[in-house]
């Protein structure tokens, strides 16, 4: 769904890919008064495979899982692994996992000494922002949340937000940079 977004004024990665955001002084200031810098490090072919993503699926969400690392608040992605949108009734507009995939998917990434370090989907013809029911229904805390916008089939920009909080009364998806390595 897309409805009552919160206003999200800075528009942060489409492409090409982000420039070393520790040239970017606005963008320094803004995490440094925060105390803190959230970052996403996705290599390109990882990035490209998840924009490829979300145009094969439109006019439909796509929908997947990031595996990788985390170290503090930068999270370093290895694979981004599609998953089937499992919204039945309304998959242009919202998105779900099968918690069997997820299992599955969970489980492989452990074999290969990672985890699941965030989510993606995209928002068919709409802005890469998050809404309240991206919100409601994020639940894995200290995870990344990429959106990716897709334009008339085409991959357009790409947020990311770190879902913040120690529990569901209190979570927040906070703005995080991503890193193209
Ligand atoms: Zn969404």
């Amino acid at each position: 769904m897309r409805q009552g977004q919160m206003s999200h004024t800075v528009p942060r990665v489409g492409k090409p890919p982000l420039p070393d955001w520790s040239q970017r002084k606005g963008l320094v200031g803004r995490f440094a008064s925060a105390n803190h810098r959230f970052m996403l490090k996705l290599c390109q072919s990882e990035f490209d495979a998840l924009r490829r993503y979300a145009e094969q699926a439109y006019p439909q969400e796509c929908c997947g899982a990031l595996l990788g690392t985390p170290t503090g608040d930068i999270r370093e992605v290895c694979a981004a692994v599609p998953c089937t949108n499992a919204q039945a009734d309304s998959p242009q507009t919202r998105y779900s996992i099968d918690p069997r995939e997820l299992v599955c998917i969970q489980r492989d990434a452990h074999e290969r000494g990672w985890e699941i370090v965030g989510f993606y989907h995209s928002h068919p013809d709409h802005p890469a922002r998050w809404s309240t029911t991206d919100l409601e229904d994020a639940h894995w805390i200290g995870c990344s949340y990429v959106i990716v916008s897709v334009e008339g089939s085409r991959a357009a920009a790409a947020n990311s937000f770190v879902l913040t909080g120690t529990r569901e009364e209190d979570k927040a998806l906070s703005d995080e940079e991503i890193v193209i390595e």
